[in-house]
């Protein structure tokens, strides 16, 4: 279809507004007005398409954005913080289905083809239409069940997180895939009739390629998703033949792509071992009771403001525990008294830290942490032999020595925060449970480290009463 002047000149803002908001997204000092001109450019591309849509009455489609922006509001706001990867996934499956029923509404001549543009081209190109609608349906599909099985197993909800041993699945998920295939290309010789057939069938595929996935492989899956609804809004695009949809279709399923593979690294998974995840025996680990029997040192706020009476270095290594308790005020407000007595302070940042990437450095920048003193773990792990007391606050799996020491462990291979090398440890957490990888951690039971047991916010509101006292 032929879009009018203004629409195109809309789309064209609407796009320059999402590369530079994209491009403000890579610094945290740059990331508030990256996301207002995203959501902006947005709003451009919405209404332009509104106010050009010849198929609803005006008044129709205006309800439609009013209620869905309602709702967004209103989901922003109630969310917490820790549940924001949950919301995250559910919008990554909100964007997939909209690309089916885009699609779908092409195929179904409720909405103009790509093709009506360029009919004297032949069918040639309806066909190509089509292929295009048949790959915005399968990955689409693929998306909205991959997402919210992944938001449910976030959520921690027991239907999606336990075991699930379904036998034969890899062939079951191959011959799925196959099927989906076959579809897209009888699609793109001209059928129309496979195409909600193949979108039944993929999302059967993307439930059953998400649920064996171990939630602690959630972030790069997150990622990946994303990555995947970026690219059916770039399908879709090719359907209607609408630019706006192709670039920011095309923008989202790139930089998906680059977070997933960063995710991966973080956590030293390769992504076909994340996505085919075997069904082999979980090996079974050392118990919490062989790690920590007799082991376990439990101090005091007082205690350790006098440990940090003197010092010249301290590095604090933040994780989930952190964000559940909101202590991040607390802990600015804590280093700013060390540092008015002459103590150098620092922050650990792990890329998985938390429920979400970049989950500590928004919690820190909300705080005002200075973003110099945020140090990415390549940086800091050479420098904690010379750091005098690490504060590991609700950090666990993050800062865990078997991710090196145990090949078997479920997180063998996670490059983790070294902070185990620092003269005292001192971790603060409310007991000796888990973390997100349910695992026990050696660390704690370690020759230099100290538990100071507590809610996060609580503890360090003590210990800033403490220093202050010392
Ligand atoms: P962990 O989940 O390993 O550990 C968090 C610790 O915080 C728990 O042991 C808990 O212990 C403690 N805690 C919880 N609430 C409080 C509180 N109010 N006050 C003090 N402590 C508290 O967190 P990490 O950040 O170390 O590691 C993140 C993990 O999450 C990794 O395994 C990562 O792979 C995974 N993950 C990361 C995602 C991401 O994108 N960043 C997304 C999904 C998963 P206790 O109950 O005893 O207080």
């Amino acid at each position: 279809m032929i879009y009018p002047l203004y629409a195109e000149i809309g789309y064209l803002i609407a796009a320059v507004l999402f590369i530079r908001g994209i491009k403000g997204m890579t610094h945290p000092r740059t990331a508030v007005r990256g996301n207002r001109l995203g959501a902006l450019g947005m709003l451009v591309a919405v209404l332009v398409t509104v106010v050009q849509l010849k198929m609803l009455p005006i008044g129709f489609a205006l309800t439609g954005i009013a209620i869905g922006a309602a709702v967004g509001y209103l989901l922003a706001l109630q969310v917490q913080m820790t549940q924001m990867p949950q919301l995250v996934a559910l919008f990554n499956g909100f964007g997939g289905v909209a690309s089916v029923l885009v699609a779908g509404a092409a195929v179904a001549g409720m909405i103009p083809m790509a093709t009506e543009k360029t009919a004297e081209a032949g069918a040639v190109d309806h066909r190509l239409a089509l292929f295009a609608a048949a790959v915005a349906g399968l990955i689409g599909a693929v998306t909205f069940t991959g997402s919210i099985i992944a938001a449910g197993k976030l959520q921690e909800l027991k239907l999606f997180t336990r075991q699930w041993n379904i036998p034969g699945l890899p062939i079951i998920n191959g011959l799925l895939f196959a099927v989906c295939l076959l579809l897209v290309i009888l699609m793109g010789t001209g059928a129309t009739w496979p195409f909600w057939l193949l979108v039944l069938l993929a999302l059967a595929l993307g439930k059953l390629l998400v649920l064996p996935i171990g939630g602690a492989d959630m972030p790069v899956v997150i990622a990946l998703l994303n990555s995947y609804s970026g690219l059916a809004a770039a399908a879709a695009g090719f359907v209607t033949n609408n630019s706006v949809l192709i670039i920011a279709g095309s923008l989202v399923g790139a930089s998906g792509l680059i977070l997933t593979s960063i995710m991966c690294k973080a956590m030293n998974r390769s992504l076909t071992n994340v996505l085919f995840a075997k069904f082999e025996p979980a090996v079974e680990g050392p118990s919490a009771d062989d790690v920590y029997e007799g082991k376990i040192k439990a101090t005091s706020a007082d205690e350790v403001a006098m440990l940090l009476d003197g010092v010249q270095r301290v590095a604090i290594v933040p994780g989930y525990g952190m964000a559940v308790a909101q202590a991040q005020h607390a802990v600015r407000e804590l280093a700013t008294q060390l540092e008015k007595r002459g103590v150098t302070v620092e922050y650990g940042i792990h890329p998985v830290a938390g429920r979400m990437p970049g989950h500590m450095n928004v919690l820190l920048a909300e705080a005002d942490v200075p973003y110099e003193q945020l140090k990415e773990m390549d940086e800091i792990n050479p420098s904690f032999s010379q750091v005098d007391v690490a504060i590991v606050l609700g950090a666990n799996d993050v800062v865990n020595p078997l991710a090196i020491t145990d090949p078997t462990s479920p997180i063998a291979g996670m490059p983790i925060l070294e902070a185990a090398n620092a003269r005292t440890v001192v971790i603060i957490k409310r007991s000796l449970s888990p973390g997100f990888a349910g695992i026990p951690n050696p660390l704690f039971a370690a020759d230099n480290c100290l538990m100071l047991f507590g809610d996060g916010k609580q503890v360090m509101i003590d210990l800033i009463a403490a220093v202050k006292e010392n």
